[in-house]
């Protein structure tokens, strides 16, 4: 778990509404291309719950409903955490801080986010597409003359089947000083610290039975995508 201290204890658990995830996840439309900055090197991983619905509307969303898995990190489901007996899909993702510097389209036509901090959530196969990249660039947040600058990818989503929500092809165009108008240091990974055992199961109990979407990566329609827009995953 690296530096990721949130997974050690209960001790320090942020209110409620702090540990519901927020709409700052990035993803992509496929044939779709995004310049990203990179705030930090190092993925916070960790395993998560993906319940696919809003927790306090209800309703079937794929960019919110995560919960940070309380059981130990072996693969599957295992027997010390709530949301893995009661069979809620699990997956291993790395997590880092990225700018989006060109935004996204509102259901309106507009601009959305440029400029804006969200989560790069990595499942093991963009972890090792990632990797890679950050050998190849050396580290993808470093000093040049003094000065703090983060690496740019210019990302892709092909069309093809399960083409991965966070693009699948990244073209390093360099490493630039971060945009003046944004703090570059990472976000709080906090934000990830897990509910407690009793709130999981409060929310195994009651969203668990439910249909649940089936893995982003593997599904043929984006009809939550749809619904979602307006939210970066
Ligand atoms: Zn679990």
């Amino acid at each position: 778990m690296g530096d990721f201290d949130v997974t050690e204890g209960y001790g320090d658990i942020p209110e409620r509404q702090q540990a519901v995830r927020t709409s700052d996840r990035f993803w992509m439309k496929p044939e779709q291309e995004i310049n990203v900055q990179f705030c930090d090197s190092q993925p916070k991983r960790f395993w998560e719950h993906l319940f696919g619905v809003n927790f306090h509307t209800g309703q079937r969303s794929f960019s919110q409903g995560f919960a940070t898995c309380i059981g130990h990190q072996s693969n599957g489901f295992v027997d010390d955490c709530p949301a893995c007996v009661g069979r809620i899909r699990r997956r291993y993702v790395g997590m880092l801080t990225i700018i989006n510097l060109t935004g996204w389209e509102g259901k309106d036509g507009g601009k959305r986010g440029q400029n804006e901090k969200q989560i790069l959530a990595a499942t093991t196969d963009d972890l090792r597409r990632l990797e890679r990249k950050a050998s190849q660039v050396g580290s993808f947040v470093k000093e040049e003359n003094g000065v703090k600058v983060g690496a740019v990818f210019a990302v892709f989503r092909t069309k093809a089947d399960k083409s991965p929500r966070i693009g699948d092809d990244w073209s390093f165009t360099g490493f630039k000083p971060f945009p003046e108008d944004v703090d570059p240091s990472p976000i709080d990974y906090k934000q990830f610290a897990p509910f407690t055992p009793e709130k999981l199961q409060e929310l195994v109990e009651k969203y668990g039975e439910s249909e649940q979407p089936s893995a982003p990566a593997q599904r043929q329609t984006p009809a939550v995508e749809d619904d979602d827009e307006e939210i970066p995953f």
